[in-house]
């Protein structure tokens, strides 16, 4: 029977094509978005990929929109935690709700996410849980205190949830993506974005593709050993 894939984010940018890659090999996708209706709708009409819309910061949201989901398409096996924002502010300007928009969406949201479908994978013996962290969380960035610590919180999340889940046959990963040709990259101006590229060893941005394919495999069967790593794909900009 086909497995059911839960991808946050999942239906613009990396969710997207991650999203698309779950569905082509064979998952049923459930996509979640924010509040960008029309962004969704478009998704949905050319992949046939059903989206659900819920914050992913609001615990009851969540659990509640994860209820659905497994009442429309079984029990969830996969989950994607990619939702997330940038809200980037020098430290001396940063606000407290520019920290906490962040927190709630790229750290608790992860929480949130996850809890509601850790029971049930312990039940069935089985769960893969990929969260997309970044660069920046394994080595910081100008600009963003907020982003790198929730970042850098991800991965301490899927370490732990490795040690718990792994008898249970639930493994936990990361992906850390280097800079994306996605929206949230190129919103940023021309001449920022060519800095960035001339910081690439491999003298380009990744497609979102290529994160993807990085996700798919660690849902697969093969990927069973591989708990509480970080796959960083960043064009060899950065190495731990
Ligand atoms: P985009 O801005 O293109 O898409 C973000 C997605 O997350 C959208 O679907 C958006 O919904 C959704 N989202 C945002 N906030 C919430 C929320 N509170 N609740 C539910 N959904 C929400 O992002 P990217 O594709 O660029 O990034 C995806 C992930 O990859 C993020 O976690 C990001 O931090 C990480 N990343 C990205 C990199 C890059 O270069 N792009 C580099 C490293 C990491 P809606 O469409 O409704 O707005």
């Amino acid at each position: 029977m086909a497995r059911t894939a839960l991808v946050t984010g999942g239906s613009r940018g990396i969710g997207a094509a991650i999203s698309k890659a779950l569905k082509a090999e064979g998952y049923n996708v459930a996509a979640t978005y924010a509040g960008n209706d029309e962004a969704a709708a478009k998704f949905t009409e050319e992949t046939g990929i059903q989206t659900y819309k819920w914050n992913v910061g609001d615990y009851d949201e969540s659990k509640a929109g994860i209820a659905k989901v497994e009442e429309e398409m079984g029990p969830i096996d996969v989950v994607v935690a990619n939702a997330g924002i940038t809200r980037d502010a020098p430290f001396h300007k940063m606000t407290p709700e520019q920290w906490q928009q962040v927190i709630d969406t790229n750290l608790t949201g992860v929480f949130n996410t996850v809890h509601p479908v850790w029971p049930g994978m312990r039940e069935r013996g089985f769960g893969r849980i990929i969260v997309i962290s970044s660069i920046n969380g394994q080595k910081g960035q100008f600009a963003q205190v907020n982003y790198a610590a929730t970042k850098a919180g991800d991965l301490g999340i899927i370490k732990s949830l490795a040690q718990e889940g792994a008898a249970k046959g639930i493994t936990a990963n990361a992906v850390c993506p280097g800079y994306i040709a996605t929206e949230m990259v190129m919103a940023v101006p021309e001449k920022v974005r060519e800095s960035i590229i001339s910081q690439i060893p491999a003298g380009r941005l990744g497609e979102p593709e290529e994160i993807a394919r990085c996700v798919a495999f660690l849902a697969s069967d093969d990927a069973q050993f591989i708990n509480g790593s970080t796959i960083s794909a960043n064009g060899g900009q950065f190495f731990v």
